[in-house]
């Protein structure tokens, strides 16, 4: 069949308001073109992210009036904790109230003697902590990543031959490598099984410690079982519980495929490294059988891990996604390829290739998505990572823009109109114009800077 249908049906709405591109020009003047400073209740349609913005199952919302909100041993825990043993089989689980918390406990610990961290793509939040705790981050993601038009089926995966000369040199001094499940910096794009073994061979090799930062394994899960051979038989979960196993340790953001709207855990084999990690927990998150979370939360996420290795949810998942991508594709919107699980990326250097770096092509692209369709997306590219180096400006490697799909919230309607809306543009593209910042703030800028049309 070629419609992809939802596996749900809704039981709950919530409204949109509609707006006219009239009333959306002023809104976006009073924002100064900066996205992340409209209110929501003026989008049509939200892409600006997947994190913490999924819909949940009636089983979830049931599952959280059963909660136990006890401050220790609460019942909910051990329902979450049985849930996550069974997924990771690690002996050690913490919950936290959001991924960042859990990065900032581990890497809290393991940076202390100022180590060095591996990755094939650090997240900036995961960055953020180690470089904080006085470590050094260092991405090595495959040569098959550099090429958005290249549709090799395992973009995220660490560049093995990088890694092991690194080992080599830091030895001791390696806190972790770390593989981001998909690799969400990295374009969304997934970790092949036999990249996850070799980079195990090699922490044993090594004697460093294996993260795998999970966030979204089920997706990744959905990749390794269609694109790699010896898999197809093996199910979703299967898939993933393989992946944990060649693992030391594990850092989940629940937003994304935990399909809650809140939570985190971090989950642990060794016993010592637990007890440490432990003690922070208990002064930073919560006491040991809460983390960061009410029993409700805990509740949601227990359901919500196991819902999201469903087969038809994922199929429906990933195959909506690539909908998406294949339609701009046939429009002639240039698109990071192959298609991730979470997002489509859009190549705004190419689609806008009127406008230089240093005007933010992809921030024109964003504001003319806003005001065309109401839909919110999000720049990645020099105006999020583009610096200024005695004046000279330094444009980001790419100027992309992310379409970020929320997990069950959009019916494929919903996707037509956004495909429709990037029909419109297309023939209008050459009026658009670039933007400059008129204030900025010295960090993470793309969030409160202020922009003019130039
Ligand atoms: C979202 C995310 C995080 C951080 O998690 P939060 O829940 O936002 O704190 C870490 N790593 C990856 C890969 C992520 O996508």
């Amino acid at each position: 069949m070629k419609t992809i249908i939802e596996p749900f049906k809704i039981k709950v709405t919530e409204p949109i308001r509609f707006t006219t591109e009239k009333e959306r020009k002023k809104i976006l003047e009073k924002a100064y073109y900066n996205v992340f400073q409209i209110n929501s209740e003026n989008v049509i349609i939200d892409l600006l992210t997947d994190s913490g913005t999924s819909a949940m199952s009636h089983h979830q919302w049931a599952a959280m009036l059963q909660a136990d909100e006890s401050y220790a041993g609460a019942r909910s825990f051990f329902k979450l904790e049985k849930v996550v043993r069974d997924l990771t089989s690690m002996p050690h689980f913490f919950p936290t109230h959001q991924g960042r918390a859990a990065e900032r406990i581990l890497y809290g610990v393991l940076s202390r003697k100022k180590r060095y961290f591996i990755s094939n793509t650090h997240f900036d939040t995961t960055r953020a902590n180690i470089e904080y705790a006085g470590g050094t981050a260092i991405d090595i993601p495959c040569k098959e990543a550099r090429d958005t038009q290249s549709d090799y089926p395992f973009k995220g995966n660490i560049d093995l031959e990088k890694l092991e000369t690194l080992l080599k040199k830091y030895t001791t001094k390696v806190g972790s490598v770390i593989m981001t499940v998909t690799n969400n910096s990295g374009g969304g794009q997934p970790v092949s099984m036999d990249n996850i073994k070799q980079v195990r061979y090699l922490c044993d090799k090594y004697q460093t410690l294996l993260v795998i930062d999970c966030c979204r394994i089920a997706e990744n899960a959905w990749f390794v079982k269609h694109k790699e051979p010896n898999y197809q038989k093996k199910s979703y979960y299967q898939i993933a519980q393989e992946m944990f196993r060649y693992a030391d340790a594990a850092i989940m953001s629940a937003k994304k495929d935990g399909l809650v709207n809140m939570g985190g855990f971090l989950t642990l084999k060794d016993q010592k490294l637990a007890e440490e990690c432990q003690n922070l927990l208990i002064i930073t998150e919560g006491f040991t059988t809460y983390g960061g979370l009410s029993g409700r939360d805990m509740e949601a996420l227990a359901v919500g891990l196991q819902e999201v290795f469903d087969k038809d949810y994922l199929q429906y998942r990933i195959r909506s996604t690539a909908y998406l991508g294949e339609h701009l594709d046939k429009l002639g919107i240039p698109v990071v390829k192959p298609f991730g699980g979470h997002a489509i990326y859009v190549d705004a250097k190419k689609f806008y290739n009127h406008i230089p770096s240093h005007q933010f092509p992809g921030q024109a692209l964003v504001c003319d998505l806003y005001i065309k369709g109401g839909i919110r997306s999000v720049e990645i590219g020099s105006l999020m990572f583009g610096k200024s180096a005695n004046g000279k400006f330094i444009p980001a490697q790419w100027e992309l823009v992310r379409l970020a799909i929320p997990r069950r919230v959009y019916t494929q309607s919903h996707i037509e109109y956004i495909i429709e809306v990037f029909e419109n543009i297309k023939k209008t593209k050459h009026q658009s114009k670039g933007y400059k910042i008129i204030y900025e703030p010295p960090f993470l800028r793309h969030f409160t800077c202020k922009l003019k049309q130039v």
